[in-house]
């Protein structure tokens, strides 16, 4: 059996898809990723390397109404990004529920762990 794992766009975590899974994954389907919540679509499932996600959004709880909500990429990329004491960037995000200004860090590593 056969495992292909593909780092999480968003937190470089490493997804691991089976074959098993992979069989179950049609295009359109989502997959979430466990560490961070980000959403992916399945635009490619072709079978041994060739298989292709995209982003579709981030799931975040507010922390101040406690409603979820999508983060996606647009809203990423119109959303401001400031820079803290550790150099680590956060983008601040407003919630459709209660306009709250959320941080959102994402974790910037350089993927360097093997299996
Ligand atoms: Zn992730
Ligand atoms: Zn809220």
């Amino acid at each position: 059996m056969t495992t292909l794992e593909i780092d999480c766009p968003v937190c470089a975590e490493v997804l691991e898809l089976t074959d098993e899974d992979r069989a179950e994954l049609q295009v359109g389907d989502v997959i979430v990723c466990d560490s961070c919540n980000a959403e992916m679509e399945v635009t490619r499932n072709e079978g041994g390397e060739d298989f292709e996600l995209e982003l579709l959004g981030i799931l975040t709880v507010c922390p101040s109404c406690g409603e979820e909500f999508d983060v996606t990429d647009d809203m990423l990329s119109e959303a401001p990004t400031v820079e803290g004491a550790d150099g680590k960037a956060v983008s601040i995000v407003t919630c459709p529920h209660c306009r709250a200004r959320i941080e959102l860090e994402f974790e910037d590593e350089e993927g360097s762990r093997a299996g």
